[in-house]
């Protein structure tokens, strides 16, 4: 049994955000085939046919229900307090926190994590929150961007060469990684938008912003107590994964077609870690990626984690969000 001094034991919630339909899934004729029935409860209808929009006629709808489900009128300040200022509050005591966006490319990660100038997104409102509990001279914040392509990690503040991870008493760490220290929030939005665009994208799908690259987005923050000798650190870990129409029903083919098919070999290390941690189990494979490395100490164990399931309304996406919502599905705890 737990002491009340222990920790608490590692959580995970896992929330579905609708985005509002395009304008070019307007003009694609697309009808929405995703319901919000209550807070917690998303439903998802099949039509017969996905191409044929004068015959679409209903086959089925199935039902799921998460911690919270955010329509398409959902604010990203709404968004932020219901999904991550918890996690925010556990950093400033030293508990580390972990807030993933997964889905199909399109359907809303990256404006749910980085958001624009005019609508910030969990990043920058997570940091904004950050500046403003944190009022104590002998806090620092520090910043890391980087992103992991194909194995590959790479500091998004400043391009180079590949980075190594390297185990040491903080946990696991990219070397030569760059930290920045930031005082204000606008700092923090340029920084982001200018890491963003170093992400690498398809070299094969020149107008695509489809994207197999995961940005980790990792805040550090430090205190030291009254003696001045303590050093107290929190981390709090926000990532806007790789699109997942790539890893759909891959998780029975072997290692080796899963690298010819080009799976991402972290998503899939994800999801495994992420199933044998609501199940229980005591291995926990994160040594399978560099995803699942850099992320060792800030999930599972004592830590907070945060699932947002993206999700687009039209029928014409309804397979990815099938596959969006079955995986978040088997992310809750049991
Ligand atoms: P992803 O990162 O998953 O590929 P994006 O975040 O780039 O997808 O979203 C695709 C498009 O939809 C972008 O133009 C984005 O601005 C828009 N979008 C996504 N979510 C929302 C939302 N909740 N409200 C308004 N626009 C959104
Ligand atoms: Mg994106």
């Amino acid at each position: 049994g737990a002491g009340t001094d222990e920790a608490p034991e590692s959580r995970i919630l896992v929330f579905v955000r609708l985005r509002p339909m395009s304008r070019k899934e307007k003009e694609a004729g697309s009808r929405s085939c995703v319901k919000i029935v209550n807070r917690k409860e998303v439903s998802l209808t099949e039509f017969s046919s996905e191409n044929d929009y004068l015959r679409l006629k209903r086959v089925r709808d199935s039902q799921f229900c998460f911690d919270s489900v955010f329509p398409d009128s959902t604010t990203q300040a709404e968004v932020y307090s219901t999904s991550t200022a918890d996690l925010v509050e556990g950093v400033l005591q030293g508990r580390n926190g972990t807030v993933f966006c997964y889905g199909a490319t399109g359907a809303g990660k990256t404006y749910t994590m980085l958001g624009t100038m005019e609508n910030p997104g969990v990043m920058v409102l997570a940091i904004h929150d950050l500046f403003s509990k944190v009022t104590q001279r002998n806090h620092s914040i520090k910043l890391s961007y980087l992103e992991i392509y194909n194995e590959t990690v790479r500091d998004l503040l400043s391009p180079g060469s590949p980075l190594n991870l390297r185990e040491d008493k903080q946990g696991t760490v990219a070397a030569g990684l760059t930290q920045r220290s930031v005082y204000s929030t606008d700092e923090v939005m340029e920084l982001l938008q200018k890491g963003n665009k170093n992400r690498t994208t398809e070299p094969t799908l020149v107008n695509e912003t489809s994207s197999r690259s995961h940005a980790v987005l990792q805040v550090a923050v430090e205190y030291r107590s009254l003696d001045g000798v303590n050093l107290k650190v929190g981390k709090l870990s926000l990532i806007d994964l790789a699109g997942s129409e790539r890893a759909l029903a891959t998780d029975q083919r072997t290692q080796r077609s899963i690298e010819g098919a080009n799976i991402n070999r972290s998503l899939l290390a994800l999801s495994s870690c992420i199933n044998a941690l609501v199940e229980g189990k005591k291995h926990i494979p994160y040594r399978n990626s560099k995803l699942t490395q850099l992320l060792k100490d800030s999930l599972g164990g004592s830590c907070n984690t945060v699932m947002i399931a993206n999700i687009s309304p039209s029928h014409l996406s309804f397979g990815e969000t099938q596959n969006t919502l079955h995986w978040a599905d088997r992310a809750k705890e049991i």
